[in-house]
């Protein structure tokens, strides 16, 4: 068995979910709604369902969800992207898998930023490549050039950027995505831009793809997903966005990991995609849920770091005088006070790693958020 996978726990994400269940846990752990999807995403489902193919649509993906994501980027973020340069995933998990083949070979570095996803460097390393790990500085995040230039060598292929930021919910300014654009092309890098929280912004705060950067159409490959549009995680319905060279590339990867994804959720996607309120009132109803959290964290005197987007909401555990580490509090947290957490340090390799800091996801109903933080309030 190979050592990457067989040396490795589940994800935090199963472990949390895991024992939320188990215990009877309200779940503030991974990130995924509590309420069903937008009732018209729902009623497209049950036409496509019955009047659809339920056979392999196209490698690539049904030409109508390739069309309804191009359309939606124009629409949303100004990008001309030409139909063929999308192919549809199962789920972004296997967009980044399929980019990741398609750009690195056996001794390839790629640079990731920290916190990271925990799906990056599992990936990169079974593909043969090395991670590299620079830590963002908080409490922007930021990007540091220097340790960037510093982390890069001959060897350096690409880099791994997830803009707005899983698990901090910050979103990089116009400087870092100019910067990180420089990088790229002065070093003949790829940018793999999992943009899967592009959608799931508050306060009016803007987001630009990497992709949209100057000099970057050749050598950027943006990844949305549908499950964090609509909040539909399940469906797992994923799409790369690249120049299409590259992007028929990336589709021989995909056509050897799931080859296609079920044409029903494809063409209800589509569907839904092409009506600009849909995914509108998913962001409003996002935007009061967070609301509640964050209203009712700093009601009971927890420290919330700054979030402008993302389902979740960061607590600094030191700031509000929580003695724990943040493992410690998670592992405990789920079974003394009967609420799952995400500890910041799961998605954290390299130096400066932080262990004062928990994520909550805040995409549940009014009520639970309440009874999560006077759960957090009595037991802390
Ligand atoms: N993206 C989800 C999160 O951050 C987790 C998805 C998963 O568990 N595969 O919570």
């Amino acid at each position: 068995l190979h050592p990457v996978y067989a040396d490795m726990p589940v994800t935090i994400f199963e472990h949390m979910s895991g024992l939320a269940r188990e215990l009877g846990a309200l779940n503030l752990g991974q990130g995924f709604p509590d309420g069903p999807p937008p009732a018209p995403l729902l009623e497209a489902l049950g036409r496509s369902s019955a009047k659809g193919s339920h056979q392999y649509p196209p490698m690539a993906g049904l030409p109508e969800l390739r069309q309804a994501v191009a359309d939606f980027y124009r629409r949303t973020q100004g990008l001309e992207q030409a139909r063929d340069g999308v192919i549809v995933t199962s789920g972004a998990t296997e967009a980044v898998a399929a980019a990741i083949l398609a750009v690195a070979a056996p001794g390839d570095e790629v640079l990731l930023f920290a916190p990271a996803y925990d799906a990056y460097a599992p990936l990169v390393r079974r593909a043969g490549g090395v991670p590299k790990f620079i830590a963002l500085k908080p409490p922007a995040w930021s990007f540091d050039r220097a340790a960037i230039e510093a982390a890069i060598s001959p060897r350096t292929r690409a880099v791994i950027l997830n803009d707005p930021l899983n698990p901090t919910g910050t979103v990089a300014s116009p400087e870092d995505l100019a910067m990180l654009a420089a990088v790229c092309i002065e070093h003949d890098l790829f940018a793999i831009c999992d943009e899967v929280w592009e959608n799931v912004r508050f306060d009016g705060r803007p987001h630009a793809s990497l992709l949209a950067q100057p000099g970057m159409a050749q050598r950027a490959i943006k990844i949305g997903s549908a499950g964090k549009i609509f909040g539909a995680t399940g469906w797992k319905v994923g799409w790369i966005v690249a120049d299409p060279q590259v992007a028929a590339v990336v589709g021989r990867a995909h056509q050897f990991l799931t080859f296609t994804t079920p044409p029903m959720l494809q063409s209800a996607v589509a569907e839904a995609l092409d009506d600009a309120r849909i995914a509108a009132d998913c962001v409003a109803q996002w935007a009061s849920s967070r609301s509640v959290l964050l209203a009712a964290l700093a009601e009971a005197g927890f420290a919330v770091l700054p979030n402008v987007a993302t389902w979740f909401a960061c607590i600094d555990l030191e700031a509000s005088g929580i003695a724990l580490n943040d493992r410690t509090f998670s592992e405990r947290a789920v079974r003394e006070a009967g609420v799952a957490s995400i500890p910041l340090s799961a998605l954290w390799e390299g130096a400066d790693m932080p262990r004062h800091i928990v994520r909550l996801c805040h995409c549940k109903s009014e009520s639970m958020l309440r009874e999560a933080v006077s759960n957090l309030v009595r037991w802390r």
